[in-house]
């Protein structure tokens, strides 16, 4: 073996999580190739998805070696995937601290609401293949709301952060844009002057026009589809602004973003049974469906959670008005970002804010990351990132060194045979209400 005993780490591996333990991960390794095989999956970045996934965590796939230099301890670090919308262990890292940067960088001590701008079940599947037209939903919502808040007091700007959701609590496809706004809206000199809720109706006329119109505009809909979705009474087309949070509430403010930001999949809502290669989700009752679970085969359930990566570049999150980074950074130029006025006389230094929010944020890190593994178990002493290793001859000598080689964590299991899908996908569906997991 090349690898030096001087050299080589001697107290194992740092295993925060296992994460073949998880339903996701037994799903993936047993269907993907079932996917892949029937050329289900649709766009490059889904293949690459799982092919990441499935590595996540794995120290066979290469690792960091840390290292302290006070007392020796040293350990092995395995890589983490870092995909968006899919594994649930990176998406939730991300969440969570993004809950504590968008507060802390962008959104004022202020009241802030909910607005969730929803499309028909008729019209979903068109924006699943075409993932650009999530974004004209959101520029849609933002000239609504902005056109709203202009009326309301000329001049002034509306301040807000609109999350794109490609998904319904089943992980159905149900594309919908989720906006966290200032409750109000800001004027030049910084003065916040709260406004009601914009009606929901007044926002929902507007909506379903605009959005008709842009699909009668590329060609998606026919101009009597249009015509006769904008005399439906219920057209499918929906506004909500009941939720919101107080100008003194930053964790709800906070929760409110990480919920915007969340991932399509909760590992607590599933299940795989091994023996029929089936998914069961439970999740809160849903309207359309009347149920509030779902039952799968494997590898349709993986196909649907593809539906839901984003591709490559693709932008989720946008910042309109008050909370553009062109406004940010103006005022951080001007050095206007100090203090927030607001209507009722209260003043906020966003600065203490800001030094205040970094302690928590300090604190998250540590439990998001169980244990920091950047701080020595033995004598609590820094420890540092030595070398990185990705050859897989040398991940393997290491790993055998230490006895942590398993050849057999490599194979994945044998494919379902495609014969088996037609069944598979006739599985009989029980609808015995199982008890909601929130
Ligand atoms: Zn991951
Ligand atoms: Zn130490």
């Amino acid at each position: 073996m090349g690898c030096r005993d001087a050299s080589a780490p001697s107290a194992g591996a740092y295993r925060p999580r296992n994460p073949r333990a998880s339903p996701l991960y037994h799903c993936v390794a047993r269907h993907a190739e079932e996917l892949r095989a029937a050329g289900r999956l649709e766009r490059s970045v889904e293949a690459r998805t799982i092919d990441r996934f499935v590595e996540c965590g794995d120290p066979h796939f290469g690792f960091a070696r840390v290292r302290c230099d006070a007392c020796g301890h040293d350990y092995l670090l395995s890589f983490s995937c870092k995909t968006r919308y899919f594994c649930p262990s990176c998406h939730q890292k991300r969440v969570l601290l993004y809950g504590e940067w968008v507060e802390e960088n962008v959104l004022a001590p202020v009241a802030h609401r909910q607005y969730v701008f929803t499309v028909p079940r008729l019209l979903r599947p068109l924006f699943s293949r075409r993932r650009a037209w999530l974004g004209e939903l959101c520029r849609i919502a933002a000239r609504l709301l902005g056109k709203a808040c202009r009326v309301a007091v000329p001049g002034a700007k509306p301040a807000f952060v609109e999350f794109v959701q490609t998904f319904g609590d089943l992980v159905n496809f149900n594309p919908h844009v989720h906006v966290l706004a200032a409750d109000g809206v800001f004027r030049a000199d910084g003065m916040f002057v709260p406004l009601p809720p914009i009606p929901e109706a007044l926002l929902e006329r507007g909506f379903r026009r605009a959005v008709l119109d842009f699909l009668v505009g590329e060609g998606a809909i026919s101009d009597e589809l249009r015509e006769r979705m904008l005399g439906w009474r219920y057209s499918g087309f929906s506004v909500h602004n009941q939720v919101r949070v107080a100008a003194d509430d930053a964790e709800g403010r906070k929760k409110l973003a990480a919920y915007m930001l969340r991932a399509p999949l909760s590992l607590a809502k599933m299940s795989y049974d091994a023996a029929s290669g089936t998914v069961i989700y439970r999740s809160k009752m849903h309207l359309g469906l009347k149920r509030n679970f779902q039952v799968m085969p494997g590898a349709q359930w993986l196909e649907l959670l593809c539906k839901h990566i984003p591709d490559r570049y693709e932008q989720l999150v946008r910042y309109v008005g008050w909370y553009s980074s062109r406004s940010r950074g103006a005022r951080k130029a001007k050095g206007v970002t100090a203090v927030v006025t607001t209507a009722s006389g209260v003043i906020e230094v966003l600065g203490e804010y800001a030094s205040r929010a970094k302690l928590a944020w300090a604190r998250l890190i540590r439990k998001v990351y169980e244990a920091d593994p950047l701080v020595c178990p033995k004598c609590q002493g820094p420890m540092r990132v030595i070398a990185l290793i990705e050859d897989p001859a040398v991940v393997r000598a290491i790993l055998a060194h230490l006895g942590l080689w398993q050849p057999q964590a490599l194979e994945r299991a044998p494919p379902v045979p495609a014969r088996a899908w037609p069944e598979h996908a006739n599985l009989p569906l029980t609808y015995h209400p199982l008890p909601d997991i929130a």
